[in-house]
């Protein structure tokens, strides 16, 4: 039995119609290996934010039902041309819809979770030597059988789940990067590029804004455990592999540096201080599926004073978070923050090493940037700071931990990959 491999292509490496005849000679190339290919695509270039705004042209606040038909339609192109280029290159394939490609999910529209994926017209196809395209980013509501998509970044989360579903060998992420570094490389020109990278880290870092790949597709992976290979659609390169700790072998202290600035801040002022406030307060928004990160509130000092409690959310979730605060009528008055960033370090190595948040605060604190909000895992300590200090914050902390490809070399030429790197 030929072994299945699942590929995806990102937006940057379907842009153009050279770009979408390269990844179709990619696609070919695996299938003339003798494997079995499925491969996701994503919408084209910036189609996906055009087709945003476009929404945004016509109405203030866009259906949710609506804006998954339309987001849905991008990927839907990539995969027919791509189905073209490979026609011509004398293979069969077929392009599939993420409903026709059994990808069931809940009804949440633009950010559905995969429930199911009825994956035997896919298999069908494969038994019939086709290699199957499936667009990305999308599926079909169990329940009200309307198209949802996934979330921004979707479509990695659709290639994982169909290697999963497949039992595929790997999962291939086509990026416009080489594979996963210790920064971002358009802020970071000296990031290195990290050879494997546990699923712990990728999860933190993922969370925190190293949007290379999706979090569900890195939770999904994790708990089907599918491997994956992130790596350059541009060049050839081994890329980086996503792996369980425990085939990682490396621990060091900090792996990577990552950013968001994607996210703004909600300051509720006069907050009743009783038993079950915070319940009501994340149980409505959770309720209005509004997913909040950093949550910060003070006990009042004396009794009978009124809690301050602040929480960041996605910007996309803002008005809706300040929708249902204002309604359940919880605190004296609402505010918002939308010129927030948050930089974070991450590192398996942290877990048992003392002193890597002093040092995170006085990197900043040298910078002059005030931290406005702090919060740590095991393996990651987040800050919230201004967002026009975000590129220096990275780049001090990057240089700080000595992550850069040069301090790296600089320092062991040979197998430095695999020793702790900073020692506080
Ligand atoms: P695709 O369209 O292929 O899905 P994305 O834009 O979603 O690509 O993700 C790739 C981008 O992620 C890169 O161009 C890079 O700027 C950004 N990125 C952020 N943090 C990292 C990181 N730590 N390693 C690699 N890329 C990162
Ligand atoms: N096209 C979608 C987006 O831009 C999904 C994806 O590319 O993964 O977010
Ligand atoms: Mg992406």
């Amino acid at each position: 039995m030929p072994e299945t491999v699942a590929m995806k292509f990102g937006g940057t490496s379907v842009a153009g119609p050279e770009d979408i005849k390269r990844a179709a000679r990619r696609i070919v190339a695996a299938r003339e290996a003798g494997n079995r290919v499925v491969a996701v695509l994503s919408a084209r270039g910036k189609t996906t934010d055009d087709l945003v705004r476009q929404a945004h042209e016509v109405s203030e606040r866009p259906l949710a039902r609506e804006m998954d038909m339309l987001l849905s339609t991008g990927e839907r192109i990539s995969c027919a041309l791509c189905a073209m280029a490979i026609s011509d290159m004398g293979h069969e394939a077929i392009s599939l819809t993420g409903s026709q490609a059994g990808i069931v999910t809940d009804s949440s529209h633009t950010k559905a979770r995969i429930l199911d994926v009825r994956a035997d017209r896919i298999r069908e196809a494969l038994g019939q030597e086709k290699i199957v395209l499936v667009a990305g980013f999308q599926g079909v509501s169990g329940e009200s059988r309307d198209v949802t998509t996934l979330g921004r970044g979707g479509s990695d989360t659709t290639a994982v789940a169909l290697a999963a579903a497949l039992d595929a060998s790997v999962c291939e992420i086509y990026t416009d990067v080489a594979g996963v570094f210790s920064a971002d490389p358009r802020i970071v020109p000296d990031a290195r590029k990290l050879s494997v990278v546990s699923f712990e880290e990728m999860l933190e870092m993922a969370s925190s804004g190293a949007k290379v790949l999706q979090l569900r597709s890195v939770e999904y992976a994790r708990n089907h455990a599918v491997r994956i290979h992130c790596r350059s659609s541009f060049e050839d390169g081994a890329g980086t592999l996503v792996l369980g700790e425990e085939e990682t072998m490396e621990r060091p202290l900090v792996t990577a540096v990552t950013h968001s600035t994607e996210e703004a801040r909600v300051t509720l002022v006069g907050v009743r201080d009783e038993p079950g406030v915070a319940g009501q307060i994340f149980g409505s928004l959770a309720a209005a599926s509004v997913n909040v990160d950093m949550i910060i509130q003070n006990e009042p000092i004396s009794t009978g004073r009124r809690a301050d409690m602040s929480f960041t959310v996605g910007s996309g979730d803002l008005q809706t978070a300040v929708e249902v605060i204002e309604g359940i009528g919880v605190s004296e008055s609402v505010s918002t923050d939308e010129r927030i960033g948050k930089v974070s370090i991450v590192g398996a190595g942290m877990r048992s090493h003392p002193g890597v948040a002093a040092k995170v605060f006085q990197t900043l604190g040298e910078r002059q940037i005030n931290i406005e909000m702090i919060s740590t895992s095991p393996i990651k300590i987040s800050c919230v700071i201004g967002s026009d200090y975000v590129a220096d914050a990275v780049r001090a902390l990057h240089r700080a931990f000595d992550l850069g490809a040069d301090a790296i070399q600089r320092e062991e030429p040979t197998g430095a990959a695999h020793r702790p790197r900073v020692g506080i």
